[in-house]
């Protein structure tokens, strides 16, 4: 199965995502962990993403879609994938058409701006692997040390307050549109995204397997 997460940043779609791929044993495709490891290691467009990212803006759709063609493309993917966080606007959306790639279900985290604005400020990310967590929601075992790999589970730049704010005003601008995007293919299905993590991850699971 080939789905795609959407959400405003920090309404959970990559937890629900990781959930899902847990479930459905298929690999969960971040392009934002992808960005985030490429700036960690210096590679040319690991660059230039990085000043887009640290600002809360979007990196360049060619930068992107090169990504996301080069990583569907590898043997894991063979039985299904889940993207999270790609694509991001509607040129990205119609990259993937374009490669014929077929979706089957397009499944939205919807959650207010001001129950994000609140929830960002305790998310944290592993250094090391990129996996997350959330001090409330999604603690790690060992405060500040990440579960999988031991590494330090830090706030991540583009989660302070204001960028927070830059992040969502391009959510509302470029990403939102997706929705009417694949609702017009009759793929998008929408989750609340309960105040409990397990609650969404119920309904997530539902939703897909519906
Ligand atoms: P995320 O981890 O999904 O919140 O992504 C973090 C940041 O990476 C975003 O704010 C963007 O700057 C960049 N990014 C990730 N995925 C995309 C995408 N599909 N298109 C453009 N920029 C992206």
């Amino acid at each position: 199965m080939n789905l795609i997460f959407l959400g405003a940043p920090g309404a959970g779609k990559g937890t629900q995502a990781e959930v899902v791929s847990e479930a459905l044993n298929i690999p969960q495709i971040s392009t934002g962990n992808i960005l985030r490891e490429a700036a960690k290691n210096g590679t040319e467009y690991g660059l230039k993403a990085k000043a887009a990212m640290d600002a809360g803006a979007l990196v360049s759709d060619d930068i992107v879609i090169g990504i996301l063609k080069e990583r569907i493309a590898e043997d894991d993917c063979q039985n299904g994938f889940i993207l999270d966080g790609f694509p991001r606007t509607v040129p990205q959306a119609e990259a993937l058409d374009a490669m014929n790639i077929k979706i089957d279900k397009v499944i939205e985290i919807a959650v207010p701006d001001e129950t994000i604005k609140q929830r960002v400020s305790g998310r944290r990310v592993c250094e090391g692997c990129g996996a997350s967590y959330h001090i409330e929601y999604k603690p790690s075992k060992v405060e500040g040390t990440c579960d999988k790999c031991g590494g330090n589970t830090v706030i991540r730049k583009d989660d302070q307050p204001e960028t927070v704010l830059e992040r969502l005003a391009v959510y509302h601008e470029k990403t939102a549109p997706l929705k009417d995007y694949y609702g017009k293919q009759g793929k998008l299905v929408t989750v609340e995204g309960q105040e409990e993590v397990a609650d969404t991850s119920k309904l997530t699971l539902a939703a897909v397997k519906a």
